[in-house]
């Protein structure tokens, strides 16, 4: 049987699996992603990619392709909840309300003053290939597509002072070859490698049956807004609470009305008596819709899944750990899935670079978890709030499931010109409000802090956070991510996340002292660190105050960045040992 040696394996090449994949080729890792399938995906599925995920993508070389082939800003401005998008009767073509979202509309100002990157849209179908060909030519030989991992077993045995023996079996030749590894990536979507673990995942599973059609069509005929992602449609033949729909355009050339194809999201409720497959969906498109029997668009897949809110209570099992889907699977309300995906990503990369080199100990690893659980538990929780909260709207008009006569009298008040009527629109106008708990989670996506992990508390306390996460605070405690500021080098406008190389350590400082004390502290440790000095006489120019607003230290302090943009480290005052003080926290972060 052939036999491969890579010191890391990844079971699972959709997005989180290609994405990690890029980033140790980027740290200069060799890895394996195997995926049990012959192709990319086929289906839409994951298409909004949040500022957090783009800021990744930037400093990875990855953004402006990303962009070129995503949806700019003009077309996805809100989503738009309707009644119908066709029809000529009074509930007709209604608006229900909309909400700005993912930095559209209102929000465009607010987000942009956070970050230098802005929210787009490109549907995994179209992302993945992106990812595996920047993964083949950063790392040719590093994807195998139609391989898939059958077992595997880890010890602590051998030369490398342990490992995971994998078998493989290749579905092109039939052939079976063993992969030793140092570590075993689960980046498989909760398929195969945590089930075989034993990984236990907390949280409600089959709490929905949805599917999602992905067809090929002109739907500009019926379409009033450019701006709009997303269409959700509730009407009274939508036979009532949750059993409504959703819209979303997939270009992939076009993002306005005249997208040439979309995905229609179908909830099925549980009164709902029909599975939905060939024979019907489009009928039952057309019928929530209200489109003509001209309307024929070209079915191209039909994809089931259920609405779960699982989190896995551990996400490391020795060299096996679980990142991705493998690791927490939630309802897509804020879409945070694929994105907190990447979030692993980039929090594992750099960690494994630095313990495969040997200039961290195994044990670093372990902040992996310690960070990231949190944060997925976070967003599976978060998620199911949005879920739920999305049939307060059903309920707002007064809708009851399969009740479709009353269902319609509910609608006809709604827009009745009566005192009910505009108690019922104002009771929906909250309801609508609370809605965006989804697209406007702006905190959610940029955010979360690690509280325990590779970095040094400092004592502070977190400072109180936006329940509903609209408003995202930035703060340079340890375990943030570093906040975005404009600088100016050499007349040219440059962003304080842009001075964080793939795989560097950076110190933000404001005295040139500090580099001294960085390369002391570099040879005391082996961790090189680049120096940002920023002022007058620095490096890097603070012309409109922007990171002494934001950087809450003191002239003499700094703030050390780790390499995925979180702070490990700060000192608000000039230590008395400056060398001393970084090599300290270093190695404390590090567990050196
Ligand atoms: C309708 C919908 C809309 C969504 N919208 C968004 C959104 O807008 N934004 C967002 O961030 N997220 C969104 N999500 C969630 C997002 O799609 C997932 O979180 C994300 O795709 C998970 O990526 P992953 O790589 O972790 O897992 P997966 O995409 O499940 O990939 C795992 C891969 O592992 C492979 N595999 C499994 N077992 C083996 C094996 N033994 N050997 C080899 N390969 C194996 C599988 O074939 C698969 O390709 C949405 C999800 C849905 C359903």
């Amino acid at each position: 049987m052939k036999h491969i040696e890579v010191p890391v394996l990844i079971c699972g090449g959709g997005g989180c699996g290609l994405g990690l994949s890029i980033l140790l080729a980027d740290y200069g890792v060799k890895s394996l992603a195997v995926e049990r399938n012959a192709e990319t995906t086929d289906h839409p599925r994951a298409h909004i990619l949040n500022t957090r995920t783009l800021e990744i993508f930037r400093q990875h070389g990855l953004a402006d392709e990303v962009y070129r082939q995503g949806t700019p800003t003009s077309g996805m401005e809100r989503i738009s909840f309707r009644t119908s998008l066709g029809g000529d009767g009074p509930l007709d073509r209604r608006l229900i309300g909309n909400l700005d979202g993912y930095g559209g509309g209102s929000l465009h100002e607010r987000y942009e003053a956070d970050s230098a990157c802005r929210a787009t849209n490109l549907p995994l179908m179209q992302l993945e290939p992106l990812l595996r060909e920047v993964a083949e030519q950063r790392a040719p030989g590093s994807t195998r597509f139609h391989h898939e991992l059958v077992s595997f077993e880890q010890d602590e045995g051998g030369e490398n002072g342990g490992g995971v023996t994998s078998r493989i079996q290749d579905h092109d030749s039939g052939e079976e070859y063993t992969v030793r590894s140092r570590y075993l990536i689960g980046a498989d979507g909760g398929k195969t490698v945590g089930r075989a673990l034993g990984a236990e995942m907390e949280g409600p599973r089959n709490l929905r049956k949805m599917v999602n059609t992905y067809f090929a069509g002109d739907l500009s005929p019926w379409i009033d807004d450019d701006g709009v992602l997303i269409f959700y449609f509730i009407n009274p033949d939508g036979r009532g609470q949750w059993a409504g729909g959703g819209l979303v355009k997939t270009g992939p050339t076009r993002w306005d009305r005249h997208s040439e194809s979309w995905v229609f999201m179908r909830e099925l409720g549980a009164d709902d008596p029909d599975e939905i497959d060939e024979t019907n969906v489009v009928t039952r498109m057309r019928e929530l819709l209200r489109l003509p029997e001209s309307f024929r668009p070209e079915v191209r897949k039909i994809g089931r899944w259920d609405v779960q809110g699982v989190v896995a209570k551990k996400y490391r099992f020795g060299r096996v750990l679980l990142a991705g889907d493998a690791a927490h699977r939630h309802p897509p309300v804020s879409a945070l899935g694929l994105n907190t995906a990447f979030g692993d990503a980039h929090n594992l990369a750099w960690k494994l670079s630095l313990v495969l080199a040997g200039r961290a100990p195994d044990a670093l690893l372990d902040s992996y978890e310690s960070e990231r659980q949190p944060v997925g538990a976070r967003v599976a929780e978060w998620a199911l709030h949005g879920f739920r909260m999305r049939s307060l709207i059903d309920q707002s008009i007064g809708l009851a499931p399969g009740q479709t006569d009353a269902n319609r009298k509910a609608f006809e008040r709604l827009y009745s010109d009566t005192p009910g009527g505009a108690t019922a629109r104002a009771i929906l106008a909250e309801a609508m409000n609370i809605q965006r708990i989804g697209p406007q989670a702006h905190d959610m996506e940029i955010g979360y802090a690690y509280e325990q992990g590779a970095l040094v508390p400092d004592g502070t306390l977190l400072p109180p956070r936006d329940p509903m996460a609209g408003i995202y605070h930035p703060v340079t405690r340890p375990g943030s991510r570093l906040p975005h500021a404009v600088l100016a080098r050499e007349g040219k406008s440059i962003g304080t996340h842009d001075l964080v190389r793939p795989g560097r350590w950076t110190l933000f400082c404001n005295l040139g002292s500090w580099r001294s004390a960085a390369r002391a502290a570099a040879k005391k440790t082996g961790i090189e660190i680049d120096v940002a000095v920023i002022g007058a006489r620095g490096d890097y120019q603070d012309i409109e105050g922007n990171w002494k607003r934001l950087c809450q230290i003191s002239g003499g302090g700094a703030v050390l960045v780790r390499p995925d943009t979180h702070v490990a480290w700060r000192s608000k005052d000039a230590p008395a040992k400056p060398a001393e003080a970084l090599a300290d926290a270093i190695r404390a972060a590090l567990r050196l």
